[in-house]
Parts: structure tokens; sequence; C-alpha cells
């Protein structure tokens, strides 16, 4: 049973009653609300493939949460525990966190309900290209309209399954590598995305360790590089927040959940060692360096710094919400935390990063995919040659002026031009930073606002509810009478 169902609220309830906090912090009509709560559509698909020598029938659905901007984007998952409810709550969140990003989405979730590990590759790639047909049939996979990426249980791999069975389908379509971002880079993918959420959220971070009086409010006293931290699930999101942290930061990971327990290293643990290990074994068990313990549950409460949820949703609830010591925890995965452990962590003033703003780092670098992907051309491609010469002309009359020369360090960073990865990174860097400082703002301006959910969310929600009044979806305040 979920935490979530144990606190009698479901998933995309507590999404809700998130937003409503923020709508009454900031005053929205509550027909607004209801307009911008309300998700747009969604279909639940069933289709059979023939498995084994056996039909089976496989369930997936997806919700478009948000069309205000097209086209809606959305990670697609595969888990065995995906549900309607849970759909149409995560593509909630992706509406919000598109809107605080600034990225021009409206918000969609897709899922599969099926255990990936059950199944040999080429069999996945059966199912897949199955759902895709569906999806794509149906009008609910375009370039223009709705576009998927990699979540829980997906990866490059199924996005150029989706993207080949697109192309099948509509091979007219000029712009049909689009249909789908976190694709591979030599099938039209961009470099940085596989790991664009976890570096997002390293710069989620360090852009909160730049303002000291946020760093003292969460009761934290030393520099990014002192921080313990603790990090839950091993996957794309964990593995890279926890290695760009580890090499880049050096903070240390003391220990690491997984779904066969926890394994812990005071001294820090090995990130890459551990992602060897686990994908190997299938487990952390008996990785050698660190001690285990089966019980990775209760590894949550362990004390530490900073806690990075980076696995499943609900995971924080009632039952643990009391006994969590760590002083600021960051939302790597989608909803970890439920409506009722957000209340008592804000009671207990324990600081939280949500995850409308954490893990907005993929679907950022998706967007910079999409519009490299409709562009037919590579970032920088026009003017990385221009920029070097000019760069070497600088340097001509900069020697010429001073008398002196560079040194060649000095002189390979004056000259050289921005690959594709520096213009990613730097764009990626610019938005979580931009973003913290929105909701930083906001937290400074309303008084009714003094937690980064609430600000975060009222952020997104004004925005989504500016586009609704443009277009006379929505009554705007001035007409309400406010
Ligand atoms: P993933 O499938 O790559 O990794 C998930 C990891 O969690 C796996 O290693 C799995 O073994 C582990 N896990 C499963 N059950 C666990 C448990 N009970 N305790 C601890 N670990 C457990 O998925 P991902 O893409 O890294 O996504 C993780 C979270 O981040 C999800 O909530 C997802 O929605 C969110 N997210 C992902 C992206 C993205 O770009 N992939 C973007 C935004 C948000």
């Amino acid at each position: 049973m979920s935490s979530s169902t144990q606190e009698s609220m479901s998933f995309r309830e507590g999404v809700d009653r998130m937003v409503d906090r923020a709508t009454l912090a900031i005053g929205l009509s509550p027909d607004t609300a209801k307009v911008i709560q309300a998700c747009n559509a969604v279909i639940q698909l069933k289709f059979p493939v023939k498995v084994r020598g056996k039909v089976e029938v496989f369930t997936g659905w997806w919700a478009v949460h948000s069309a205000h901007r097209l086209p809606s984007k959305g990670g697609l998952r595969f888990a065995p525990t995906v549900n309607q409810d849970e759909i149409e709550g995560l593509a909630a969140l992706m509406s919000y966190k598109c809107a605080i990003a600034d990225i021009p989405f409206g918000g969609a979730k897709g899922g599969l309900l099926i255990n990936p590990s059950a199944y040999a590759e080429d069999e996945l790639r059966e199912i897949t290209r199955r759902y895709t047909l569906e999806l794509a049939r149906k009008g609910f996979l375009n370039p223009a309209t709705n576009v998927p990426a990699p979540d829980l249980g997906t990866s490059s791999r199924e996005m150029v399954w989706i993207a080949d069975t697109y192309k099948t389908l509509f091979p007219e379509d000029v712009n049909q590598d689009a249909c789908v971002t976190g694709k591979p880079i030599n099938r039209g993918g961009v470099p940085g995305r596989m790991e664009a959420t976890g570096k997002g959220v390293q710069y989620a971070l360090q852009e909160f360790f730049r303002h000291p009086d946020e760093v003292e409010k969460a009761g934290l006293t030393d520099g990014l590089s002192k921080q313990r931290v603790v990090i839950q699930g091993l996957g794309k999101v964990g593995y890279h927040t926890a290695k760009f942290l580890c090499e880049e930061d050096n903070v240390q990971v003391i220990a690491i959940i997984e779904h066969d327990g926890v394994v812990v290293n005071e001294d820090g643990l090995s990130v890459h060692d551990l992602r060897q290990y686990l994908a190997e074994t299938g487990g952390i068990k008996g990785f050698p360096g660190g001690s285990y313990s089966e019980n990775g549950e209760e590894a949550l409460e362990m004390e530490c710094d900073i806690l990075i949820p980076a696995a499943l949703e609900s995971q924080i609830h009632a039952g643990n919400a009391m006994r969590i010591q760590a002083k600021l925890i960051l939302e790597a995965a989608n909803g970890p935390v439920t409506y009722p452990a957000d209340e008592i962590l804000r009671h207990r003033g324990i600081i939280i990063l949500p995850d409308i703003y954490v893990n907005a780092g993929g679907v950022t670098v998706s967007y910079f995919e999409w519009t490299r992907n409709l562009s037919h051309m590579r970032f920088g491609r026009l003017q990385r040659g221009y920029d070097e010469l000019r760069g070497k002309n600088y340097l001509v009359a900069l020697e010429q002026l001073t008398g002196q020369q560079v040194s060649d360090r000095q002189r390979k960073g004056i000259v050289r031009g921005a690959s594709e990865l520096d213009l990613i990174r730097s764009g990626l860097d610019d938005t979580m930073r931009m973003a913290f400082q929105d909701i930083r703002e906001v937290m400074k301006n309303n008084p009714k606002i003094n937690d980064y959910r609430t600000a975060a969310f009222a952020i997104g929600i004004a925005k989504i509810a500016q586009s609704y009044y443009d277009l006379g979806l929505a009554e705007a305040p001035d007409q309400e009478g406010r």
C-alpha cells in the first residue's frame, strides 16, 4: 500500500492540496483555480502483445494536464505500480514545472503498467512499439502536441524505439525527431540530456548555497563541500546527482538507499563503484565499500545534512515525517513528500526544495533538444568558428597593446568557442539560477508565503493563469473586481 493511500489521500489529491495552498496565498479566484487544476485529457490504452507465445494485455496512459502551451511535455514511466491517478498528478506537476522554469510547454505524463525487469530487451521493444502505435494513432504523440521523455523505468533506449515507430508511421513529417526527447546523441539527442536532471539538482543546490541567509535558515553551518548527504535511488537522476555532487562539489554521500536496502559509509561512498555494482548484480547488497542493511526505508531517517529522495513518490509520509533528521530535503524525484508530510516538515522547520523546481533540469534540456530537432542544426554551428576568430583577433590586439604574452591556458580560454555541451550546461545553469531567484522573490514579497514549495507553485500558477486570461478561458483579476 502506498503511503499516500494510508493517508487516505491519493497522489493527485495531494498535488491538488499543495496547489490549493498556493492559490489561496496569491488570492486566485476559485473559478480560475478550478480551470488550472483540471486535467485536460487522459487516455487509457489497453493493447495486446504476444510474449513468449502467450498474449498479454497491457495497460497504459497518457495524461495531458494543460495544453495552454504546446507541445505538452512529460516523462514516460514503466513501472508495476503506475495508475491513472498517479499519472494525472504527475502531469499536473509538469505543467507547473515548465512554467517555473520558463519553458513554453504544457504538462503531460505517460505510464505503462509493467515490471520492465521481467521482460527481455526484444520483448520490451515490441511492447514499447505497440504502446507508441496506440498513442500515435489516437493523436497523443506528435512533435507539435505531445512529446514524451525518459522517466522511471525508461531511458534513451525506449526513446529511440518510440522515435523509430513514429518515423515509420509518419515518414513525411520533417520534424519527426522532435516527437520524443531524451534520445541518444547519434539519434537526434543532445549532449548532456542523460545527466540533465541530476546536473539540474546540483545547480539548484549550488544556487541555494549562494544565499547565506537561506543556508542559515536551514540550520546548515558550512559550505556545500562540508555537507553529508543521503540519497535514495541510484537510477538516472540519483546517480548523476550523486556523481556531480561528489566529483565537483566534494560533498560526502554517506548513504545510498536502493530497492533492496541501504549502504552506509560515514567516510563517503564511491558512487561510481556502487552504481557499477548495482548494474552488475541488480542490487546493492554485498557491496564491499560500505555497511549494508536491508531496511532502506529507515535510512531516510538517518542523521545527515541533506536528504535527496531520487526514486519514487510518497517516500516521506505522515508515518515517518516526524523522524526525518535532515535539515534540507531536495526533491529530485517527483512527489517524494506527501502533502501531510509536507505540513509536518514545514512546521518542524525542515527546508524542502520542491520537485517542481529541483528536477526541472530534465525538461529544460528536453526543451533544448526539441528546439534543436526543429532547427535541424546543432547549437553553435553558425557561430563557433566566428567566436574563435574573434578570440584570436582579441588575443593579438591584447598582446600587441600590453607587449606581453598570455599563458597557454589563458590563450585556450580566450580562443576556444563554446561546444554544444558548454551551451547546454550554460542554459541549464541559467534556468536553475533564475528560477531559484524568482522563487526567493515571491517568498520575500508575499507575507503569506514562507516555504519554497508554495512559492514555486505560486509562480507556476500565476503564469498559467495569465495565459488563460489571455485566451479568455478565465476571468482576469481586474474583471473579477479585485
Ligand atoms: P530510474 O528508473 O532511472 O531510477 C530509479 C531508481 O530507483 C532505480 O535505481 C531503482 O532501483 C530505485 N528504486 C526503486 N524502488 C526503490 C525504493 N523503494 N527505494 C530506493 N530506490 C528504489 O528513474 P529516474 O529517471 O532516475 O527517476 C527517478 C525519479 O526522478 C522519479 O520520481 C522520476 O519521475 C523523477 N524524474 C526523472 C527525470 C528524468 O529525466 N529521468 C526528470 C524529472 C524527474
